[in-house]
């Protein structure tokens, strides 16, 4: 076993706190990585929280992962000693389902293994994620990492990145379009840059005024304050796409009612909370509702060679380790702009 240490929340309500701990040796088809920064992910307080079911503490959050390979299995051929590397929100899947075939592994039939809060397939430990030095991980998991881009500005795209990616990609986003993105957070700031760079128009929807200079300069093209009914009520009918990026309760009602005839909206906020939809407001205009996942790995990769090549990286706000109870209250304030990402050569 490989010593390490990291942050981990022992209890719903306790902060975070260093944690020793142990990763496995490296297996033939292992890579083993050197973390040097893992962005914070609004995930990893709903989970070290205990909003969602089924957290097991202690919990080491953390799955957006850049570091540098230090060693390989013998059986690794898709990475080398000394390469840059990512690791996303999985490290493992069944790789024999139909799901797990098409590449869209997120959606494994018989689950994928979170990269923490999950159970390693064949010992059954809990996994731990990128709140800590290093991580050991099956190549089949890991994705290459370009060095165009500064690394900080790449960690929020193993997550925040491809879970706005993949559906805008899933809906065939582009020219032509009216797009609206709900919640100006990590999520959002990434839905703004990928709608605006496949061609669409872009309408950032915040229930925060201050924040209209910055979407525009992520390339938003309109800007709306959803406290304001006024507002809300211009945009009734407007778009053929929203991707709802939003933490906590809120109306959807209100919002199915911007989209045109036979509009989609996307969900990839997961409030705890159920919620309550008028089903008027789907039937009336052919509507439709829909969730969306992160990404399999393939898309994954896509999708960080497609920010290489266009230049798009996350806005961070680089942060201590030791800061990360501070930082996970200012999200909870929607006061980041717009991702934390820990420096791990502070832990
Ligand atoms: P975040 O940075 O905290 O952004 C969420 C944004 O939602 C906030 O900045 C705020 O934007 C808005 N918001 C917060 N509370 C609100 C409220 N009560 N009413 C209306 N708007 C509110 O979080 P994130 O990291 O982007 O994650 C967003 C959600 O996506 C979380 O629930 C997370 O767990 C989930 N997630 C899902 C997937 C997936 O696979 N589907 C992947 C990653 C994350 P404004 O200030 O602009 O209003
Ligand atoms: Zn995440
Ligand atoms: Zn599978």
């Amino acid at each position: 076993m490989i010593p390490t240490k990291g942050y981990a929340a022992q209890a719903a309500t306790t902060p975070l706190a260093p944690f020793d701990f142990e990763r496995r040796d490296i297996g033939l088809n292992d890579v083993h990585i050197e973390i040097l920064y893992c962005g914070v992910c609004h995930s990893d307080i709903h989970t070290a929280r205990s909003e969602w079911p089924g957290t097991v503490y202690p919990v080491v959050p953390g799955h957006e992962i850049i570091g540098r390979i230090t060693n390989i299995g013998e059986g690794v051929t898709n990475f080398k000693v000394g390469e840059m590397a990512g690791v996303g929100c999985m490290v493992d899947s069944c790789r024999e389902c139909e799901n797990c075939k098409k590449g869209l592994e997120q959606y494994c039939k018989k689950g994928n293994t979170g990269t923490y809060n999950g159970h390693e397939k064949g010992t059954g430990k809990m996994t731990y994620g990128g709140y800590s030095k290093q991580i050991v991980v099956h190549e089949d998991f890991v994705l290459h990492i370009s060095d165009k881009l500064p690394l900080e500005t790449v960690a929020p795209l193993l997550c925040a990145g491809i879970t706005t990616y993949s559906p805008l990609r899933h809906w065939k986003v582009g020219q032509g379009h009216r797009v609206g993105v709900i919640g100006l957070g990590g999520l959002g700031h990434m839905a703004i840059k990928f709608a605006a760079s496949f061609g669409a128009e872009v309408t950032m929807m915040s229930t925060s005024p201050n924040k209209e200079e910055d979407a525009r300069r992520l390339g938003a093209h309109k800007f709306a304050v959803t406290k304001d009914e006024n507002q809300v009520k211009e945009l009734s009918g407007y778009f053929d796409f929203i991707i709802d990026t939003v933490s906590a309760k809120h109306d959807y009602t209100m919002y199915l009612g911007l989209l045109n005839t036979d509009g989609v909206m996307v969900c990839v906020g997961a409030p705890p909370t159920p919620a309550e939809v008028q089903i008027f407001s789907l039937l009336m205009n052919r509507r439709s509702l829909a969730g969306s996942g992160i990404g399999g790995i393939p898309e994954t990769q896509e999708m960080l060679d497609y920010c290489a090549d266009h230049g798009i990286t996350c806005d961070v706000e680089i942060i201590k380790m030791d800061y990360i109870n501070e930082a996970y209250e200012r999200v909870m304030k929607s006061d980041v702009r717009y991702r934390f990402v820990i420096d791990m050569t502070s832990l």
